[in-house]
């Protein structure tokens, strides 16, 4: 299996370039956010407890999304490779997610950091705001999501460097460009 994990802050374009990878490479995707998202639609008690952190730009508790991981996991065993996507986004996510993966004989064969700068993430989430309907894509929620990132997220910058899993991504220009220099780092894989 190819298991990659796309990596970023809010708005560096994981979910588009995880759209292209799907595209070019077969892979499953595993979208954290999008799973939370389809669960507050359905009104869930997952997805009401989910939503008063998403609101607030907060994570979710770790035990909480590392125990959806796992399930959505387990009916991923046939496949040709996960897109982890928006998942780990703390130290004990990783820990978790290096545990699962080998637990089922699998590993993370990188980690695909897409590096945008904090002043264009503002610009892409508030454009983004416009269509998306997200709760989460006004200016307010946007910065506090951007202060988690730094604080608690960032710190998986150095601990996958440690694992030699880290690759950096200029993620500025168009997704095309972006895409192709993802494909540079998987084929020398
Ligand atoms: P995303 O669509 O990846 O930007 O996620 C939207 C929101 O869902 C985040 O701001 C968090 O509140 C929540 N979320 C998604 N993935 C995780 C995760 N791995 N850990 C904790 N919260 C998460």
């Amino acid at each position: 299996m190819l298991n990659v994990i796309i990596f970023g802050a809010p708005g560096s374009g994981k979910g588009t370039q995880s759209e292209k990878l799907i595209e070019e490479y077969g892979l499953d995707h595993i979208s954290t956010g999008e799973v939370l998202r389809e669960e507050i639609k359905n009104n869930t008690e997952l997805g009401k407890i989910a939503a008063q952190y998403i609101e607030k730009g907060q994570l979710i508790p770790d035990n909480l999304i590392i125990d959806i991981l796992s399930t959505i996991l387990d009916t991923k065993e046939n496949s040709k490779g996960v897109i982890f996507d928006g998942f780990p986004r703390t130290i004990s996510q990783a820990h978790a997610l290096k545990k699962m993966l080998n637990e089922r004989n699998e590993q993370i064969n990188a980690v695909i950091a897409l590096e945008v700068e904090d002043t264009e993430l503002i610009e892409r989430l508030l454009n983004r705001g416009k269509v998306s309907g997200r709760s989460d894509d006004n200016l307010e929620t946007i910065q506090k999501r951007l202060q988690v990132y730094h604080s608690q997220t960032a710190p998986l910058i150095e601990y996958y460097k440690e694992e030699n899993l880290y690759n950096a991504i200029e993620g500025s220009g168009s997704i095309d460009e972006i895409f192709a220099r993802i494909k540079t780092v998987i084929k020398n894989l």
